[in-house]
């Protein structure tokens, strides 16, 4: 299969390397630009620099209530910087329709997603806040798969970051090529394992999303069917939903392998249940057997094959 077209990533500049941050260095993170840069192309953006403050440039940070939060200057609090970020965020946000995901630098007051630092009038920082410009980002493109550096460490985060920005890829693709109920279906059909390992609630509720297709407004269904589409894969996958999915999937095998091989393949879904091996373990052998019997059916599943195998990252959860 291929995965889909090249993701385009929206990006914290500072995290390719470039010298950008408010002491003109950068963060260069190197699985973001060795490993997950083979694969998609990074629109990058540095948000404090594109309204004029320049690097080196005296930091800034979040104060306020989680309800009202500004970005002001850290040496001179008159300085406030929050509509210029909001606003850039805004024009960022309407010249990326075809983004496919966005990675931001942690613990900004511009670009962190989250647990920033903030600062009320008196009395230590909480992390309770959100970067300016990553928060209008985010409410202006919900559906769009967003995560921070920081975060993307954890190997579980990691792939369900990846999963997403391909299938979303995928979604853009049948949108812009033209909707049909034809398409829709299909995409849906194909999706089928991959959304039952997150929520076998959402894959019901999006099956009766398309179950009247005549008559109605794609686009309105198409819609509705994105933004439930895309919550549902937020959920983390955990063993037992994986075990779930591989055991359903290896019951199309059941006529077409013998014995010794039905017990290796249940053996190695078990091992994975147990925590003694990773979950590319099980999925190797059902594709070995899936290449050596081929279902039509089966081999239309994302669920199997969704993003590149280079990235490894099935060899870590
Ligand atoms: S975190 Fe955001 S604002 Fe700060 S240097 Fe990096 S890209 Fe620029």
């Amino acid at each position: 299969m291929s995965y889909a077209e090249r993701p385009v990533i929206g990006i914290s500049s500072c995290l390719l390397g470039q010298k950008v941050r408010y002491d003109g260095t950068a963060k260069l993170d190197r699985w973001l630009v060795d490993q997950f840069g083979k694969h998609v192309d990074y629109r990058p953006f540095c948000p404090e620099m594109a309204i004029g403050l320049g690097t080196p440039r005296p930091p800034i940070r979040l104060v306020g209530t989680p309800e009202d939060i500004r970005v002001v200057g850290v040496d001179d609090p008159s300085v406030d910087v929050t509509e210029a970020l909001e606003d850039f965020a805004l024009s960022t946000a309407a010249q990326l329709p075809d983004i496919s995901g966005y990675v931001f630098m942690s613990k900004s007051p511009s670009c962190g997603m989250e647990r920033v630092k903030l600062y009320a009038d008196k009395g230590p920082a909480q992390k309770k806040g959100v970067g300016a410009y990553a928060r209008v980002l985010m409410q202006s493109l919900p559906n769009l798969p967003c995560e921070e550096e920081g975060r993307l460490h954890d190997a579980l985060l990691r792939e369900n970051f990846v999963n997403r920005v391909f299938a979303y890829r995928r979604w853009q693709t049948l949108r812009r090529d033209g909707l049909s109920a034809k398409a829709l279906t299909d995409f849906h059909a194909r999706h089928k394992y991959m959304v039952m390992a997150h929520s076998q609630a959402a894959y019901q509720r999006l099956g009766r999303l398309l179950s009247h297709l005549k008559g109605v407004d794609l686009d309105q269904i198409a819609d509705a069917y994105e933004a439930e589409f895309m919550n549902a894969l937020k959920r983390r996958v955990g063993r037992k939903r994986h075990v779930n999915a591989l055991q359903h999937i290896q019951g199309y095998l059941k006529n077409r392998i013998d014995g010794d091989d039905k017990k290796e393949l249940a053996d190695s879904i078990e091992a994975y249940r147990r925590e003694e091996v990773p979950l590319v373990v099980p999925m190797k052998l059902l594709r070995h057997y899936f290449r050596c019997h081929p279902d039509n059916y089966i081999d239309q599943q994302w669920y199997l094959d969704p993003y590149p195998e280079s990235l490894g990252l099935r060899n870590n959860i």
